[in-house]
């Protein structure tokens, strides 16, 4: 906070998933602290020495944090898996991501730029760019640095002063990032990290009248309960949230690739991903052959603590994530969907005191099981059959969510059809899991509000001042 290592005397622990043994304590933020972040916030922004620095010079010093993470790569990929709990070599996926998130934006900050509108000849006119000021990021456990990285580094090209809670299961590698970022030359104040609960610190945060913008990226209800609160202050918000993501097979697609990216979609992170392919649609012609492939590489996935190089599922966060995900497998057997395999914990007496569960598939599945409805977040795969286009298009739209898509087919009509028909912020063809720093991320209805990345990100950490100087 303001450049310093500070906060309550209070602390909290912080687990290794992998284990149940503590990794840490960190300061528990309570109001006054958050009070405290937000006007460290707010008086570096109205200093101007970060709005009105020289914008490729503000671009250099986000560079120079990406050069740094690139420095300490190793460190902070073993780092986020004892933290989150992640196989390292998904960690390394994550840390290279938000390294390039900072490059991306460390280039884009000098092309923010307003535009000339032609009106009257003794008029001239045009729109300034400018910072919303301070703005608050609230941070999920899944990916603790890539959606960190993902708001913060826009905010910031964009001349904004920042407050980031990260989810209170999962700060280190943020903080580690704070570090770099003020040997990088950031000006004290610019980023400040809170860690606490998101009920009393979240919560302040985001129902402070001096934050001048919000970014949420999380749970559906909780992006509810952010969204009316934001409301008071006419304060503008970015939601992203879960998705249920139909993930659609048609006979004529790479079957060995279709099928090898069915189960990343499902099983990377332990499922743990707004962008999860948890509904899987199989055209009726493969059905019985893909299922069974599926199931029989579903077994052969190591379990493993995250920190072995070898494992290719590690732990879920928490207990408590892990308890949410057995009641909906529970559930999902009562509603009479069939268990394929998975379920429970595995019984390894190494892997006893994690947060561990075998990864799990489910068919005859319908949209109104809870578990064909609801985003279960953990690595449970539910498997709905089609045979026509216009079906599976209605059932994969069937849902309140609308986050992103995976369609394999290699008929361009079928392909276009699909895309158009859709009710998703993002689709993928012939691929699935993509998400790059330069590409628009954001969800239709209950997936969101507004877009990550790319540069339409910069509307949601700008606004426009529209000028017009007469001349005559
Ligand atoms: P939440 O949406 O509650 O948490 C996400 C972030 O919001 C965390 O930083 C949390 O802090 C913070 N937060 C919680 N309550 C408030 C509040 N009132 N005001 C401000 N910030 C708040 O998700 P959970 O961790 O409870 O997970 C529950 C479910 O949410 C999961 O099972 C999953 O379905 C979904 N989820 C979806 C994500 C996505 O990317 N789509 C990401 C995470 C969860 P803290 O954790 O410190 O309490």
């Amino acid at each position: 906070m303001n450049g310093k290592w500070a906060g309550s005397p209070e602390t909290f622990n912080l687990v290794n998933p992998a284990s149940g043994e503590i990794i840490g304590r960190v300061p528990r933020a309570g109001e006054e602290d958050v009070k405290q972040a937000v006007e460290a916030a707010r008086k570096a922004f109205e200093s101007t020495v970060w709005h009105e620095m020289e914008q490729t010079k503000r671009g250099k010093i986000l560079m120079q944090i990406a050069t740094l993470m690139r420095e300490h790569f190793d460190e902070i990929s073993k780092l986020e898996t004892l933290n989150q709990g992640k196989p390292v070599r998904e960690s390394k996926a994550d840390v290279a991501w938000a390294i390039r998130a900072f490059e991306y934006w460390g280039g884009a900050a000098d092309k923010i730029q307003g535009e000339t509108i032609p009106v009257t000849s003794n008029r001239v006119t045009y729109t300034l760019r400018e910072p919303l000021g301070v703005t608050a990021h609230i941070i999920p456990w899944n990916y603790p640095l890539a959606l960190a990285t993902r708001s913060l580094a826009p905010a910031l090209a964009a001349g904004n002063t920042v407050v980031a809670k990260p989810a209170e299961l999962t700060p280190l590698t943020l903080l580690r990032t704070a570090e770099f970022a003020q040997k990088s030359g950031l000006p004290d104040g610019v980023l400040n990290v809170i860690t606490g609960s998101g009920a009393v610190a979240g919560r302040a945060l985001v129902s402070n009248p001096d934050v001048d913008g919000i970014t949420f990226t999380g749970s559906t209800d909780t992006g509810t309960q952010i969204m009316a609160t934001a409301a008071k202050n006419v304060t503008p918000v970015l939601l992203e949230l879960g998705g249920k993501n139909p993930n659609i097979i048609f006979p004529d697609a790479d079957h060995k690739r279709a099928l090898q990216m069915a189960k990343y979609a499902i099983f990377t992170n332990a499922g743990q991903m707004c962008l999860a392919g948890s509904r899987l649609f199989l055209h009726e012609a493969i059905y019985e052959k893909f299922l069974d492939e599926l199931r029989l590489q579903t077994e052969q996935m190591k379990i493993g603590p995250g920190i072995d190089e070898k494992t290719e599922l590690g732990p879920m966060v928490s207990r408590a994530q892990r308890e949410s995900v057995l009641g909906y497998i529970r559930s999902g057997i009562e509603d009479g969907a069939r268990l394929l395999t998975g379920d429970e914990p595995p019984a390894d007496p190494p892997l006893r005191n994690g947060f561990f569960l075998k990864p799990t598939i489910f068919t005859d599945v319908t949209s109104d099981m809870k578990i064909g409805s609801e985003e279960i977040f953990g690595p449970v795969l539910t498997v709905f059959r089609f045979s026509e286009v216009e079906d599976v298009l209605r059932l994969a739209n069937e849902t309140k969510f609308g986050l992103y898509a995976g369609v394999w087919t290699n008929d361009l009509k079928v392909a276009n059809r699909l895309v158009r028909g859709l009710q998703v912020g993002v689709v993928a063809v012939n691929d699935y899991l993509i998400a790059y720093p330069q590409t628009p991320f954001g969800g239709y209805k209950d997936s969101g509000i507004g877009y990550e990345s790319g540069m339409q990100a910069i509307n949601h950490y700008t606004r426009i001042k529209s000028v017009t100087i007469n001349t005559s």
